[in-house]
């Protein structure tokens, strides 16, 4: 499996932010899916990854983070040495395992910003319009 070390990832920035800072507090905001808290979610991978020193597969495109951003800072803040790389059909394969058929709704762990929840609200309408035609 091939891997980027800490120092490759810390150069390059994240997808849809300026800086692994800007990343965090990002992450921070982000709701978590379980209790609602802000940065729940990430503190828990944080812990994850503290306490047993293993990253799961990120997957990174044109030297960004494509896949995988909370992983990812969660081996930043843990000073992961060297971080697995997972290639992009194992990537779409956790995106499936973790959030394709069942959607945002049926989503248990993870997080969400407020505007995403608008469009799991949208999702929730429509899919209530659906079984009601
Ligand atoms: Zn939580």
């Amino acid at each position: 499996m091939s891997a980027v070390t800490l120092s490759e990832l810390l150069r390059s920035a994240p997808t849809g932010a300026n800086s692994w800072q800007h990343q965090a507090a990002h992450m921070a905001a982000r709701l978590c899916l379980c209790c609602g808290q802000p940065g729940h979610y990430q503190r828990m991978l944080d812990e994850h990854v503290r306490s047993t020193g293993e990253v799961p597969p990120i997957y990174m495109e044109s030297g960004r983070v494509s896949d995988g951003n909370h992983r990812a800072l969660a081996a930043i803040r843990c000073l992961v040495p060297v971080i697995p790389l997972e290639s992009a059909e194992q990537s779409g394969e956790r995106w499936l395992r973790d959030h394709g058929p069942v959607g945002w709704l049926g989503r248990h762990t993870g997080d969400i910003t407020r505007s995403e929840m608008s469009w799991v609200f949208t999702d929730a309408l429509m899919k209530l319009w659906g079984d009601l035609r």
